[in-house]
C-alpha cells in the first residue's frame, strides 16, 4: 500500500479533464513533471465563511502568477482566469459531496501545470498536451499558541538556481532546505546568498527594525509570494514604514522581529533564530499589527466575495 492509498478520506482531484479520487490518479511515467521537474505549481487558499460559500483569497493574483509561471518556461496556459476559477470551483464542490471536505473547512487549492508526457529529450517536445492537475485539501493555518510563542528557524546558505521567480515543481533545493530544518526541530530554514537575505524554503522572510519592516525586494533570486504585495499593502494600511531592500544577515541576527509568510501560514513570527532569540524573543507589534490587518483583508475580501454573489458579479471570485 502507498501512502496516497492511505489518504482519508481520499480527496477527488481533476487530472487532465477527469474528476478521480487521489488514490486513482496516475500519471505516466515519461510525464516530464516526473522526469525533468518540467512543470509549475500554484497554491492558493479557499476560506470557509459562515455563508456556508468558500472565498479564494487573492485568487486572481495567484492565477496572474500562475499565467507567469507557465509563460516563463514556455507552456501555453491550459486555462484563462475564469476557466481556472471554474476548474477549483468544481473540484472543491466534488469534495464536498465525496471528498471529506466539510463545508466549514479552510482549504488549499493546489494547481500543477507540467509540460506533459513525450519521449524522453531535454529540450520541448513539439505538440505535447499539458498535464493539469488540480487538489483541493483541508487547510490547517497555524494556531493561536505556534503564533503566541513564535516558531524557532535555523539558517544556511541559498545554494539554489537562480529563476527562484519561477513556482517551478523542480524543489529539491527547497526539500534540501525543509529537511535541513526538520533535522534541526526548526519551522523553517531562512537562507542567505552572498551574505543577504534570500527567503525560507517555502517562504517569504521579513524582518522588523524599529517599526520598519524590510524584505529582500522582488527578483529572481526569490519567489514573489501573494502576501509580499498584501504585506506591503497592509504597512501601507496600518502606518509602518516598508523597505524592500538589501538585507545582510547581519542585520537579520539584530533584527527586532522576523516574520514568515506563506498561503499556508499567513504570517507567523520567529522568535528563535539558531537556537538564539530573535530581539526579546517574543511576538512582535509589527507582527501583531500585520496578523490583524491580515484578518481583516479576509473579512473585507469575503464581504466583497459575498456582494459578488449577490449581483452575480464575477469581479470577486468565490468557489
Ligand atoms: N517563497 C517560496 C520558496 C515559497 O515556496 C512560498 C510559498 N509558496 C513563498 C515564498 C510564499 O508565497 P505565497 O505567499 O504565495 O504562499
Amino acid at each position: 500500500m502507498t501512502a496516497v492509498s492511505e489518504v482519508s478520506p481520499d480527496p477527488i482531484v481533476y487530472l487532465n479533464g477527469e474528476l478521480v479520487p487521489l488514490s486513482e490518479a496516475r500519471v505516466p511515467v515519461l510525464d516530464r513533471g516526473f522526469i525533468f521537474g518540467d512543470g509549475i505549481y500554484e497554491v492558493a487558499p479557499l476560506y470557509a465563511h459562515a455563508s456556508g460559500r468558500r472565498t479564494a483569497f487573492r485568487l486572481k493574483q495567484h492565477l496572474t502568477r500562475l499565467a507567469r509561471s507557465v509563460g516563463k518556461i514556455g507552456i501555453a496556459n491550459p486555462f484563462d482566469d475564469a476557466g481556472w476559477h471554474e476548474l477549483i470551483g468544481r473540484v472543491a464542490e466534488a469534495n464536498e459531496t465525496d471528498g471529506g471536505l466539510r463545508a466549514d473547512q479552510d482549504a488549499i487549492a493546489y494547481i500543477q501545470v507540467t509540460r506533459g508526457v513525450a519521449k524522453r529529450g531535454h529540450a520541448f517536445p513539439a505538440g505535447v498536451k499539458p498535464t493539469v492537475f488540480v487538489m483541493v485539501t483541508p487547510l490547517s493555518l497555524p494556531g493561536a499558541a505556534q503564533r503566541a510563542s513564535g516558531v524557532a528557524c535555523v539558517s544556511a546558505e541559498d545554494r539554489r538556481w537562480l529563476n527562484c521567480d519561477i513556482k517551478s515543481v523542480s524543489l529539491l533545493g527547497n526539500v534540501l532546505m525543509a529537511q535541513y530544518a526538520a533535522e534541526n526541530d526548526a519551522f523553517e530554514t531562512l537562507q542567505f546568498r552572498d551574505g543577504l537575505l534570500t527567503e525560507g524554503s517555502s517562504s517569504n522572510v521579513w524582518i522588523a527594525k524599529d517599526g520598519v519592516l524590510a524584505a529582500p525586494p522582488r527578483s529572481n533570486k526569490i519567489l514573489e509570494g501573494i502576501r509580499y504585495g498584501l504585506i506591503e499593502e497592509l504597512t501601507a494600511e496600518c502606518g509602518i514604514r516598508f523597505e524592500a531592500r538589501d538585507i545582510t544577515e547581519a542585520e537579520v541576527r539584530a533584527a527586532d522581529e522576523i516574520i514568515v509568510s506563506s498561503a499556508t501560514k499567513e504570517v507567523l513570527p520567529v522568535t528563535r533564530l539558531d537556537g538564539a532569540p530573535v530581539g526579546a524573543g517574543q511576538p512582535g507589534a509589527v507582527f501583531a499589527a500585520l496578523y490583524a490587518a491580515y484578518q481583516r483583508a479576509k473579512a473585507a475580501e469575503a464581504a466583497a466575495a459575498q456582494e459578488g454573489v449577490e449581483n452575480e458579479s464575477r469581479e470577486r471570485l468565490t468557489v
